[in-house]
């Protein structure tokens, strides 16, 4: 066995349905280095009529499962409590609608570290708000600083203990490649961040998309972004920190859109429309050697590499390259991939065939 996780593959909590609400740099303060929301959120224009937001609920709600679990709507592409009182009221009174006939079991939004306050958690407690992300990016300072972020790390820090005080869920957005950090910079965070302890996060590499400050940056060449293959293997490493850690990883890379596959919104950065099975697919190579490593197979070995039905394609790796990698490494004949129902999502053991 090279790698597992101890928690069964049923017992992951499902995750929610969640119907966004896209509300782009909503209650920022300033435009961050990195950001450009109309092109990270499929150039939706922003819209906040309530009866044409209640007609897109109600449409989303026809993709929902029967025995889906629980379904949450959500404010999405801004700073939630970084808007008005008002209009913060003002939303979660039409979304609250929907809790009350049932349709919805509760609320959730993101928003910045630094506008969690007695003031805003006051404003909100009366509302079925279940879950709060937290747009973190960064535990470091300096990077925070140079991503014109305008909060620190202890911002990230006390606004997590008021929000498990109050007993939110709570996901914490975490970025890689951001101005000024590194490989070893982004572990600091995963490790600052795991401290935390939230439910889930998502992990983005930066890109830099036009329209926004680091745009600027990248044409006068005083930012250049990684590389895609180096930020896969430094995604990869982080998921296996979280995971140990027992927290979620619930997204890896922005969702794929058709503008971010325009190159004249996406003008440099490691994108990959399926960055997040890359990652998976990395994991689960670096598991398998560390699984034949301790093996020491011989060429006439006949090896089974054992993993759950839903990790099969990430085993395989794109066009078979994990499989044919590790064949090639370790000088072996006969190397299969198989499906086991019994093992958990995130194991993968070594077997003689
Ligand atoms: S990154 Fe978040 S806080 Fe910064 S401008 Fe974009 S939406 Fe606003």
């Amino acid at each position: 066995m090279a790698y597992e996780d101890k928690r069964p593959a049923q017992s992951a909590p499902q995750r929610p349905f969640i119907i966004p609400v896209f509300l782009p740099q909503a209650g920022c303060p300033h435009r961050c280095a990195f950001c450009n929301q109309p092109t990270i959120s499929g150039n939706i224009r922003p819209n906040e009529d309530p009866a044409r937001l209640s007609r897109q609920v109600d449409h989303f709600l026809k993709f929902r499962r029967p025995k889906r679990g629980t379904t949450q709507l959500a404010f999405f592409g801004g700073n939630f409590l970084g808007m008005a009182p008002k209009r913060v009221s003002r939303h979660l009174d039409w979304a609250v609608a929907f809790v009350r006939q049932g349709a919805v079991d509760s609320l959730r939004f993101s928003t910045r570290p630094d506008t969690i306050a007695p003031e805003t958690l006051a404003l909100i407690r009366e509302y079925p708000v279940g879950t709060i992300e937290l747009g973190v990016q960064s535990m470091n300072d300096q990077v925070l600083s140079r991503s014109r972020r305008g909060h620190t790390a202890m911002d990230t820090i006390q606004a997590v203990s008021q929000l498990k005080m109050e007993g939110y869920e709570i996901g914490l957005q975490i970025m890689t490649g951001l101005p000024g950090d590194s490989p070893a910079g982004a572990i600091a965070t995963t490790n600052a961040v795991a401290a935390l302890a939230p439910a889930f996060v998502r992990i983005y590499p930066t890109l830099v998309l036009a329209g926004s400050p680091l745009a600027a940056d990248h044409a006068a060449g005083r930012y250049l972004p990684p590389k895609l293959a180096e930020s896969i293997d430094l995604v990869a490493r982080m998921w296996l920190m979280f995971t140990a850690a027992g927290i979620r990883v619930v997204r890896m890379g922005l969702q794929d859109s058709p503008c971010l596959a325009d190159r004249r919104h996406l003008l440099a950065g490691p994108y990959h429309p399926a960055f997040g099975e890359q990652v998976l697919s990395r994991v689960f190579r670096s598991m398998a050697e560390v699984g034949l490593e301790h093996l020491r197979p011989s060429a006439a070995s006949r090896l089974a590499l054992r993993v759950n039905p839903r990790r099969l394609s990430v085993m395989t790796g794109p066009r078979r390259g994990n499989l044919v990698r590790l064949r090639e490494a370790y000088h072996l004949d006969r190397l299969r991939i198989m499906a086991d129902p019994t093992l958990p999502l995130n194991q993968l053991e070594v077997d003689n065939l």
